[in-house]
């Protein structure tokens, strides 16, 4: 009995310790939040398959912790998600993003948003008010969102999504093929493309029934006027079974990793002088 009343103590212990690590890292980014300190963000560059052609970007967040050092956003995404931070770190994504292409020769940027800051009330609006005061056009904003959102059958799903992309915004259904979307949800609510997850583009030429699985889904984005990414690819064997197939869009690293803002500017050069 004093054993295992022992052995409880010293699990309640260690809980205690990982609830208290957990709240220092919120308090940390409630701090990063509000001092815009030690949030950045990379971009990852999409081309077209065909030509090559810089076609866009992804925004991809990083956090540089004091004392932690560069943390990928898997680290504290969720974090953020359940301690009601999400709203406010995806605003500042999407600003300091449009701030970004706004003022460069980048066509559009897609921002990856959070199921939970999706189901704000009033996310339509204010993205629609980020883009206003930035002064960019909602046409070189692309938002990604993640198939579990559609499968909620909700009312305000179906209207948050007819008001962006009625504004011109583009939405793009991310990690296309690990959850449940069937063809009529896809039918229901309208979306301009998918993303092939990279799970899947990683198996590409190695399992017939994966290639199979990436061809359907090419077929279908053509068969519903989506355009199609695949994320990524990171050899050329893939590459080209993805041109061959007729997949528009590719991003991987194969073709480029994440690039700090300047050195993005630095691919658009050769194109805005060509
Ligand atoms: P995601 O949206 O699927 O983004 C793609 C992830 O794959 C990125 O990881 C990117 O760096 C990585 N990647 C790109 N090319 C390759 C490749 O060729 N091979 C491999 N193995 N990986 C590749 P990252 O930046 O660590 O982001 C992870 C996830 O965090 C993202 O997955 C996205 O779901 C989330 N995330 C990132 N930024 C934001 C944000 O601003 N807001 C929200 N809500 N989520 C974000
Ligand atoms: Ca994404
Ligand atoms: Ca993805
Ligand atoms: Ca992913």
């Amino acid at each position: 009995k004093t054993s295992g009343r022992a052995r409880y103590e010293v699990y309640a212990g260690e809980l205690d310790q990982a609830v208290q690590q957990r709240r220092a890292l919120e308090h940390e980014l409630r701090h990063a939040l509000n001092a815009s300190e030690g949030l950045e963000l990379v971009y990852q560059p999409i081309f077209e398959a065909r030509s090559g052609a810089l076609l866009g970007c992804e925004a991809l967040v990083r956090w540089n912790h004091p004392t932690k050092g560069r943390m990928p956003p898997d680290a504290f995404i969720s974090l953020a998600e359940e301690r009601g931070l999400i709203n406010q770190l995806g605003l500042w994504v999407l600003r300091r993003a449009a701030e970004y292409v706004r003022a460069s020769e980048v066509p559009w940027v897609a921002v990856n948003v959070s199921p939970v800051q999706f189901q704000n009330q009033d996310f339509a609006a204010s993205v629609l008010n980020v883009l206003d005061e930035v002064g960019l056009s909602p046409r070189r904003l692309e938002l990604e969102i993640t198939e579990g959102l559609l499968l909620q059958n909700s009312e305000h799903v179906q209207q948050t999504l007819r008001h962006l992309r009625a504004s011109g915004i583009r939405v793009a259904l991310d990690d296309f093929g690990t959850g449940y979307s069937s063809i009529s949800y896809l039918r229901t609510y309208g979306v301009d493309k998918l993303k092939i997850d990279k799970s899947f583009v990683s198996q590409l030429g190695r399992d017939d029934e994966i290639d199979g699985i990436v061809k359907s889904i090419i077929d279908l984005a053509r068969a519903m006027r989506m355009k199609v990414t695949a994320e990524g690819v990171e050899t050329q064997e893939q590459r080209v079974m993805l041109e061959n197939l007729g997949c528009g869009e590719l991003q991987g690293y194969l073709l480029s990793r994440p690039l700090t803002p300047e050195r993005l500017i630095g691919l658009c050069i050769p194109q805005a002088l060509g």
